[in-house]
């Protein structure tokens, strides 16, 4: 039988027996995959480490698929296991969400590496405390939006073409409107000037320098809230790991 061999994160684990695991994996060749294994409890240790959420490792599965359409695992090595991340409950919370999301983003055999090395780059950060936790979350946002096909049009008003001001961005279209333009408008967030530059520059940067512009913390707060309801919007989807990270970010206040 033939073996397979990429590299991926975990990003979703679920008991499936006493003695076995599915695991889903965003993998850099076969994009995102549910995979079976087997005999956890008696396997070596380093498939143990690889089988942690958030772990990043060489991944090693059979080519044939079960009826059930899972892969099997064969070896995990680990790569990074970004403990930090699972020793501390508000990064915990972060790296579900963020998880959830890219599960949502990537497709089965349908590889995407820019989204790989967005959540690579993002757990790094988280990890190692590269910077506020609500910037990472506001960055992730945007990025993942922007590598799906979904970057927001913030340079001009769609309807009359000035640049200047505040503008309504609406969540459904990704557009922007000048006050006089999006009046009736209804599912929009106002955004300055600045912010709209914040959101270019996201969505626009080189991936290594994605975390690296300055902002003060109310405009990343706030440039989160409209991240979190512009991915729900254009993913059509309610993620039930932000309701969590809300829950907990307000019992550790
Ligand atoms: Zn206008």
């Amino acid at each position: 039988m033939g073996l397979l061999k990429t590299e991926g994160i975990v990003t979703k684990t679920t008991k499936y027996s006493e003695t076995s695991l599915i695991v889903t994996v965003i993998t850099r060749d076969f994009g995102k995959i549910s995979a079976i294994a087997n005999n956890v409890r008696s396997s070596k240790s380093h498939m143990l480490m690889g089988l942690q959420l958030f772990s990043f490792s060489e991944i090693v599965f059979y080519e044939s698929r079960s009826k059930t359409g899972l892969y099997k695992l064969n070896e995990m090595s680990v790569i990074e296991s970004f403990g930090n991340i699972r020793n501390d409950l508000e990064k915990l919370a972060y790296a579900s969400y963020f998880a959830e999301v890219a599960n949502s983003a990537v497709s089965e055999d349908n590889p995407d590496e820019e989204i790989l090395r967005l959540l690579l780059n993002t757990l790094f950060a988280l990890d190692r405390d590269l910077c506020p936790k609500n910037k990472i979350k506001t960055v992730f946002e945007w990025r993942i939006a922007a590598m799906s096909g979904y970057e927001p049009d913030v340079e001009a008003c769609v309807k009359c073409g000035c640049v200047q001001g505040d503008m309504l961005l609406c969540f459904s279209e990704g557009e922007v409107f000048c006050e006089s333009c999006g009046g009736e408008k209804t599912d929009c967030g106002r955004v300055s000037e600045g912010m709209r530059r914040i959101i270019k520059y996201i969505c626009e940067a080189e991936s290594k320098r994605i975390f690296s512009f300055d902002a003060n913390d109310a405009a990343i707060e706030y440039l989160g809230l409209l991240g979190e309801r512009y991915i729900q919007r254009q993913f059509d989807k309610k993620f039930s790991t932000l309701d969590y990270l809300k829950k907990v970010l307000s019992a550790g206040m």
